[in-house]
């Protein structure tokens, strides 16, 4: 039969953390010694007081559809924790919760974008915001950094990226896959030149916010000029470690809320009722509860920072949030190793899983080809073990 599939799909990518998670799955499913470090996902259990508000919301027989954005409690939380977290003031009209921050994005893009529109993505970027935008029509544009300069892009390099098709720009900071951070100079610049293109919307996803190891916490939403333009997303998948929970919400203009409930309404309903219930109890909490998880993984970027700056060939700076390294492996390129011939990143990402068992993923699909994206949020064992067994590969 032949192939029935939308040109839609057929022109998406497949997402390169799952499909590494899914390929380690596997090779470990048939017997193979394979270490994860390709997804993005704590090793945390779930704190106990959040999983004692789900087993509540289990008991107390909550099991209907709820507000398509939303339960009216949970809004309120989430107000809450943008006041105490961010300094953001929002009005429940102005807040949508969906199925992850993933849905978050896909509704943003779809009620965004036109055909042909243009998003800026600073690379590198999280893998899925150029797919997410292309399956809405639009056309991603990426805007260059270097490891010299933490992968952070400059004003100058946003302006020229800046065209009369722009409509949207999404980042991440603290950034997955760079782990950088954008202090309020930083993203003051910034800012600095999109007011001067008002019909820019920002996507500011601060899913990592928690996991910033500097002094900077800054929401692009906090300056006066952006706030109109600016949409601020989150979930509860890194902070809480809920990734399988499917909770993300975001906080914005009132219209542009208000056009992804209508999306959600006609798409999945609205996010899980019990999943809902713990995310009031998880975002009501001092962030000071979720502390032990962030003094890890500080303690495990040192820990791999070290065993990664002994291995020739990784080039790496130092990520200021989140849990990935992103090391610049370009040294290998060209160079052949145990009769394979490494020509670019994937090459490379596929090399460590063979001969070292180490899961990681290739930069080129966070729109940088010359890294290699490795998540530490693993136990100390996992990481010193992957590290002395890439080290054993490559040598
Ligand atoms: N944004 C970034 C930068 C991410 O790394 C992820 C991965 N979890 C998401 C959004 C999506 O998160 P969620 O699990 O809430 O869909
Ligand atoms: N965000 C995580 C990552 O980048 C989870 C995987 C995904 O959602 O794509 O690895």
């Amino acid at each position: 039969m032949s192939n029935q599939l939308s040109d839609r799909v057929n022109n998406m990518a497949t997402s390169a953390t799952l499909a590494m998670a899914a390929k380690a799955r596997e090779l470990k499913e048939a017997g193979k010694d394979i270490i994860g470090l390709s997804l993005g996902e704590p090793d945390f259990t779930i704190p106990e007081f959040v999983k004692e508000a789900a087993i509540k919301a289990v008991e107390e027989n909550y099991h209907s559809y709820t507000p398509v954005d939303g339960y009216a409690e949970l809004k309120k939380s989430i107000i809450t924790k943008f006041k105490r977290d961010n300094n953001l003031t929002y009005a429940p009209s102005q807040i949508v919760v969906s199925t992850g921050a993933k849905q978050t994005l896909a509704n943003l893009a779809q009620v965004l974008l036109n055909e042909g529109d243009e998003v800026l993505l600073p690379a590198p970027y999280w893998v899925s915001y150029a797919d997410i935008s292309k399956v809405a029509g639009g056309v991603p544009v990426e805007i260059k950094s270097t490891i010299e300069n933490d992968f952070k892009i400059t004003p100058e390099a946003l302006e020229a990226a800046i065209t009369p098709k722009t409509k949207m720009m999404i980042y991440s900071s603290p950034c997955n896959p760079s782990g950088s951070v954008f202090s309020r100079a930083e993203l003051r610049a910034l800012a600095d030149v999109l007011v001067k293109y008002p019909k820019i919307i920002v996507v500011s996803d601060e899913i990592y916010e928690h996991i910033n190891f500097t002094d900077d916490r800054v929401s692009m939403a906090q300056f006066e000029d952006m706030y109109d333009r600016t949409v601020t997303v989150n979930g509860v998948s890194k902070a809480f470690s809920m990734t399988g929970w499917r909770i993300g919400y975001m906080g914005g203009p009132e219209y542009i809320a208000r056009a992804c409930n209508k999306m959600q309404g006609q798409v999945t309903s609205g996010a899980n009722c019990i999943a809902q219930r713990a995310t009031i109890t998880a975002l009501e909490n001092s962030p000071s509860k979720i502390q032990y998880m962030i003094d890890a993984f500080k303690e495990r970027r040192s820990l791999i920072l070290g065993l990664l700056n002994d291995i020739p060939g990784f080039k790496t700076n130092e990520p200021e949030g989140a849990f990935y390294v992103f090391p610049d492996v370009s040294y290998y390129f060209g160079k052949t190793l145990k009769g394979q011939t490494i020509a670019n990143a994937s090459d490379f990402a596929l090399y460590l899983l063979e001969f070292a068992g180490v899961a990681t993923v290739t930069g080129e699909a966070f729109g940088d080809p010359d890294c290699i994206r490795i998540s530490y949020a693993a136990s100390e064992n996992d990481i010193k073990e992957a590290m002395k067994r890439i080290k054993a590969a490559l040598v």
